[in-house]
């Protein structure tokens, strides 16, 4: 607990909600909610201590707060406070504050900040996360709908050092399925349209562009030097390919790779994040797809008359961008927890709200990952 005295100046942290319900004269009903994961707490108070909640403010004195509620700073105000502060809903001195990181950059991030606080419980552990990504290089192979619109959320949670490669032009028809922001943006590489998203998104953004294709004999070492992790959306010449080529790379090299959902067909799909001797790696998922379609036979879509409903649309990929960077996030918060990182495959429909997902193991002979690796 952080001195209280009437010179300090305590607030309402950023991302819990109250309500009053005021009972009767002598007493108040508090619910407080944290937005983050949704935990409430409710107390009985005095309606003073109430109308104290309601003024508390880092710009204003606590005496001055005090005063406009008729309190005083005596013992049960002290405990009240303190409870309050215990329970991280208000704060005294900033538990973000780090020398670690740039004070403009907590400022920006105050909100995820809050919210990773109310997961780990741990002002230190916050900074951890943070601070390893903000240091972490994010290689971004296609810049899509989907591969820019992950990078977009990665900006907006703190990420700000990326590779980005593609071959490819903005074309008319980006426009209205990216976040590229304007149309003066057509004819331009895709590289350096989403260079701009992540200059306008990132806090002091360090960004590598490189405009090629990836081949069978692409030299990955050039592309991802440094590269904490990858993403991929490349679905040129197949995305299957694309995810292969990385995956072995990701194994050599020990660098976790987003296989990233949302292509052609399969729209709104989920991705997955392939950990190096940890999850299956992109040869177990060929392994498995293999076996598994071995007698399949191609038979009619389950939606009948699928022309009235949603097609390739934005928000589908925006859909599997979001799910992919909640991924990416949760690597970050716990990049030791094999259980985190377990994540399978996956496809929303949309017609009816259901969600298939499933789930594919290591498989043990795999050339790549397993035992009948070279
Ligand atoms: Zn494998």
């Amino acid at each position: 607990m952080t001195k209280l005295s009437e010179a300090s100046a305590p607030e309402l942290r950023d991302g819990v909600e109250v309500f009053l319900f005021p009972r009767n004269g002598d007493s108040c009903q508090v619910l407080f909610l944290f937005l983050s994961n949704r935990r409430r707490l409710r107390i009985e108070c005095k309606p003073a201590f109430a109308m104290l909640l309601k003024g508390l403010s880092k710009t204003q004195p606590l005496a001055d707060t005090l005063k406009e509620s008729r309190l005083v700073l005596d013992d049960e105000t002290s405990a009240f406070l303190s409870f309050l502060e215990g329970e991280g809903i208000i704060t005294l001195s900033d538990p973000l504050a780090s020398g670690q990181l740039p004070t403009e950059y907590v400022e920006q991030y105050k909100r995820q900040l809050y919210f990773l606080l109310d997961i780990l419980r741990s002002p230190q552990k916050v900074h951890e996360v943070q601070k390893r990504i903000f240091d972490a290089q994010i290689a971004v192979f296609g810049l899509g709908a989907v591969g820019c619109g992950i990078l977009q959320q990665l900006c907006m949670m703190g990420f700000r050092r990326f590779a980005l490669i593609d071959y490819a032009d903005v074309e008319e028809n980006d426009i209205a399925r990216t976040p590229f922001q304007t149309a003066s943006q057509i004819g331009l590489p895709k590289t350096l349209a989403a260079k701009a998203l992540v200059d306008d998104l990132a806090f002091d953004p360090v960004v590598r562009l490189h405009n090629t294709t990836l081949q069978t004999r692409t030299d990955l070492d050039d592309l991802v030097q440094g590269t904490t992790l990858m993403v991929n959306t490349a679905d040129e010449p197949y995305v299957g390919y694309t995810n292969i080529k990385l995956s072995r790379y990701a194994l050599q090299h020990d660098i976790p790779l987003m296989a990233a959902g949302g292509f052609d067909a399969h729209l709104a799909s989920l991705g997955e994040l392939l950990v190096p001797h940890v999850t299956p790696c992109a040869d177990c998922y060929a392994t498995y797809f293999h076996e598994s379609l071995k007698d399949w036979k191609p038979v009619p879509h389950p939606v009948k008359e699928r022309e009235g409903w949603f097609g390739g649309l934005g928000s589908l990929s925006a859909f599997s961008a979001s799910t992919a960077a909640l991924d990416i996030l949760t690597y970050f918060m716990n990049p030791q927890d094999k259980r985190a990182v377990a994540g399978g495959r996956g496809e929303f429909h949309f017609h009816d709200y259901s969600l298939d997902t499933f789930t594919v193991e290591r498989d043990a002979h795999c050339q790549s990952c397993g035992e009948g690796r070279a």
